[in-house]
C-alpha cells in the first residue's frame, strides 16, 4: 500500500532503505518542483527533511530540503537548473544524511520509552540533527543517577537488538487498541487524520509517528547521553549523541 501526501506517492513510507527511484516532474518552478513518485522525507515530528538530487538528461538538480504545502514541494538549491513540467527523472536521497536522521529518530524513540518506562516521565518536547539530538521531559524530581541510569538503560536497549516495526491503523483503531499511544503530555495528531502511522520498538514503546526509522535498535548504534540540563520547574533536557 502506498500513501498519498496531495499528488505525490511518498514511497519512503513504505520502504525506509529505498534510495532511487524513478518518477515525473508534474509541477515546476524556481520555488519547488513536485514529483509523482517521491521518497524526499518531507520534515516532521523534529526530524529534518532529506537532501539528494534529481538527474534527468545529463542534468542534476540539487535538493537542499522540501516544503510541506499540498503536494511535497522539493527546493532545488539555488542557481540550479530545474527540470520542466512532463520530465522524467531518476530521484536519490543522500544516504549519509539520511541513514543518520534515521538512527537519530530511532534513538530519540528508545530514549523516551526508557525514561517513560523507568522514570514515569513524559515527553515535552524535542529537537534533532544527524546524530545528535535533545529530548525535553516532565520530571518534577531527578533520581540519583539519573544520566547514567538512562544511558545505561539505552545500551542495554541497543543491545537487546529490538525489532523497530511500521504499521497503519485506522485513526479509531489505533486510539481503542493502544490507549497511550501518543506519549508525549499534549496529544499532537491533527483532527483530520484518519489513518495513524504507528511506530513500535517491540517489547518497549509503540508511538504514533510519520518519520523514517531504522529496522532494530542495533542499528542505532552507540547512544551517549551527554547531559541533563535543568530548564525549570520539572523541566529536563537531556542531550545525545549517537556515534
Ligand atoms: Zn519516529
Amino acid at each position: 500500500m502506498s500513501e498519498r501526501h496531495g499528488r505525490t506517492d511518498r514511497l519512503e513510507l513504505d520502504d525506509q532503505s529505498l534510495r532511487e527511484w524513478d518518477a515525473v516532474v508534474l509541477d515546476a518552478s524556481p520555488e519547488g518542483v513536485v514529483l509523482d513518485r517521491s521518497a524526499f522525507y518531507p520534515g516532521g515530528g523534529g526530524q529534518p527533511p532529506d537532501h539528494g538530487v534529481l538527474l534527468w538528461g545529463g542534468v542534476q538538480t540539487r535538493i537542499v530540503g522540501v516544503r510541506k504545502g499540498d503536494d511535497p514541494l522539493l527546493v532545488p538549491a539555488e542557481g540550479d537548473p530545474v527540470p520542466p513540467a512532463g520530465t522524467a527523472v531518476r530521484g536519490a536521497i543522500e544516504d549519509e544524511r539520511r541513514t543518520a536522521l534515521m538512527r537519530t529518530h530511532s534513538g530519540l524513540h528508545l530514549l523516551s520509552g526508557v525514561v517513560f518506562r523507568d522514570f514515569g516521565a513524559l515527553v515535552t518536547g524535542g529537537n534533532m540533527e544527524p546524530l545528535e539530538a535533545r529530548m525535553d521531559f516532565n520530571l518534577p524530581e531527578v533520581p540519583e543517577g539519573f544520566k547514567d541510569r538512562v544511558a545505561a538503560a539505552c545500551a542495554a536497549e541497543v543491545a537487546a537488538d529490538r525489532a523497530i516495526e511500521v504499521g497503519t491503523l485506522p485513526r479509531d483503531e489505533a486510539f481503542a487498541t493502544h490507549p497511550d499511544l501518543i506519549r508525549t503530555a499534549t496529544n499532537l495528531l491533527p483532527p483530520d487524520l484518519e489513518v495513524v502511522r504507528i511506530v513500535d520498538i517491540v517489547g518497549l514503546d509503540t508511538q504514533a509517528d510519520g518519520g523514517t526509522h531504522v529496522a532494530s535498535t542495533a542499528l542505532i548504534g552507540r547512544m551517549e547521553v551527554v547531559k541533563m540540563e535543568s530548564k525549570g520547574r520539572g523541566f529536563r533536557r537531556l542531550r545525545v549523541r549517537i556515534v
